[in-house]
């Protein structure tokens, strides 16, 4: 999937696919583990899975989970 938005729509864009992205996690009678992607203070993003923020593994994934991320 290709999506182009001009760079100043890019937070509103952001703020629209996590809403229905924690719509679609409640519908389906889960909670989110993550409400929302912010790198912590080491400045890595938590996975959206776990939480864990933390760098990937050489594969590209989540080191606590296993979510290939990258
Ligand atoms: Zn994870």
């Amino acid at each position: 999937m290709v999506l182009l938005v001009q760079e100043a729509d890019v937070p509103k864009l952001a703020q629209i696919m996590q809403q229905q992205w924690a719509s679609s996690v409640h519908a389906e009678g889960n909670v989110p583990v993550v409400e929302s992607l912010r790198a912590d203070e080491s400045g890595e993003l938590p996975c959206p899975a776990c939480g864990t923020a933390a760098p990937l593994d050489l594969t590209g994934a989540c080191t606590d989970c296993g979510l290939v991320l990258g």
